[in-house]
């Protein structure tokens, strides 16, 4: 919308002052997503009296500020949001608190020290080859899929062509030069470093994409697969143990990393990444009859997570974890074509400790997920995660695949073999 439009939509909230004051005057054009949110706030600004919307804000102020604010905010921010609603026992320990602060407000700096130290040439090495591998096995897989058209399978394959991958860290270090830290009060910096992103953010307006940024810091233990770039991205905090070992046999690091690739990359082919093409532009390529063959295979899992039982009558809410259990069971699926492949053509590796390659794998892909979670947390990420809850995760993705009953010998009607006409698969 331009400022007329939108300055329209809400006649009681003054835009052009809004940007003024933020320091953006020259915003011309806004994307509007939820236009319902504004015209609802529109109205309240007139109902609302004007003392209430000075508590509700200053509520919101003190409240987001707290984690930074003096010793008695900070552990009644911890009572309610940890204690009340995860059950968390204790507050992490000080320097925990401002490892991660400074992993959110300055991660870009932090991670240059952190990569230096930890993520060495040869992990990225191990890393990047590993990707081309998944790749190249997914590669295989959407070949062959029996339940995609051919128009879609063509535009699934030149969409994975198009795949960027990052792996460990950016290839420019972003630039902090214009946020302030000084030995002043504590929240002023954290402040001052929201300020710091929120003009960043801004400045990009009117600028071509910057398609080297990441949006995640290098010590993040987490994985993202970018839809609006199509792009693959892992920081150099989940290269390590559990999740990959430069120093470790093949079969761990595919179980572990090689499934959390897989899974990355899968969400550009599920229903959410049928919406963007190969650039990342929003363009459904996706035929209704592959839209209506996807939907019919996902039922299964969404049933298979419904009758996860996570506390009494508490269980997982299927439809709320399907796009991500669905990336699980891909990704390990994909993990462990990867590396068989990898194996074709040399002598088979020996068992160690007593596990063959196939069965180490799999206790891999089991390792990554072993947490141990208390039942308010539980029943907070039941509500509100996407993802399943990891002791889930762990058994949902082995228990459709035939190869885990075969690398440890299950029988139908075991506790990790689901019955034939409940078995799931996808990718
Ligand atoms: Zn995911």
């Amino acid at each position: 919308m331009d400022l007329a439009k939108l300055q329209a939509l809400t006649p009681n909230f003054s835009w052009e002052r809004f940007f003024h004051e933020v320091g953006f005057p020259e915003i011309s054009t806004v994307d509007v997503g939820q236009p319902d949110f504004l015209a609802e706030v529109n109205r309240e600004l007139a109902s609302v009296p004007l003392d209430d919307w000075k508590t509700y804000l200053r509520w919101h102020l003190v409240d987001d500020a707290a984690p930074s604010l003096s010793s008695k905010f900070v552990q009644e921010n911890f009572e309610f949001k940890g204690r009340t609603l995860q059950g968390t026992k204790e507050i992490l320990p000080r320097w925990k608190r401002c490892v991660a602060a400074t992993d959110r407000q300055l991660g870009f700096a932090l991670g240059k020290i952190y990569v230096e130290q930890y993520f060495p040439p040869e992990a990225k090495a191990r890393a990047d080859q590993m990707v081309h591998n998944l790749i190249a096995a997914l590669h295989d897989d959407l070949s062959t899929l029996p339940w995609m058209g051919p128009e879609t399978r063509k535009a699934a394959l030149a969409k994975l062509d198009a795949f960027t991958p990052k792996i460990g860290y950016p290839d420019k270090w972003r630039d902090y030069s214009a946020f302030k830290v000084d030995r002043g009060p504590y929240v002023l910096n954290a402040l001052r470093g929201d300020q710091f992103e929120f003009n960043r953010d801004l400045k990009k307006i009117g600028k071509p994409v910057d398609r080297t940024e990441w949006g995640m810091t290098p010590p993040t233990v987490n994985a993202y697969y970018n839809a609006e770039k199509n792009e693959i991205v892992f920081p150099a905090g989940i290269l390590q143990p559990p999740f990959f070992n430069a120093q470790a046999d093949d079969a761990l690091n595919y179980g572990g990393i090689g499934a959390v690739i897989g899974h990355e990359m899968t969400h550009g082919f599920d229903d959410e990444g049928r919406k963007f093409d190969a650039q990342g532009n929003l363009k459904n390529w996706w035929t209704p009859e592959d839209l209506k063959n996807f939907n019919q295979r996902a039922a299964c899992v969404e049933k298979q997570f419904d009758g996860y039982v996570v506390e009494g009558d508490i269980h997982e809410n299927g439809k709320l974890v399907l796009g991500e259990s669905i990336a699980d069971l891909g990704g390990l699926t994909i993990a462990y074509k990867a590396f068989e492949k990898s194996l074709e053509g040399k002598s088979r590796p020996g068992s160690i400790d007593g596990f063959t390659p196939e069965q180490r794998l799999f206790l891999s892909w089991a390792r990554v997920w072993a947490a141990n979670d208390r039942p308010e947390f539980e029943r907070l990420m039941v509500n509100l995660n996407p993802h399943a809850l990891d002791r889930f995760r762990a058994i949902a993705a082995p228990s459709n695949m035939p190869a885990f009953a075969k690398a440890f010998d299950c029988k139908h009607g075991d506790a990790m073999v689901r019955p034939d006409d409940q078995t799931c698969e996808i990718w």
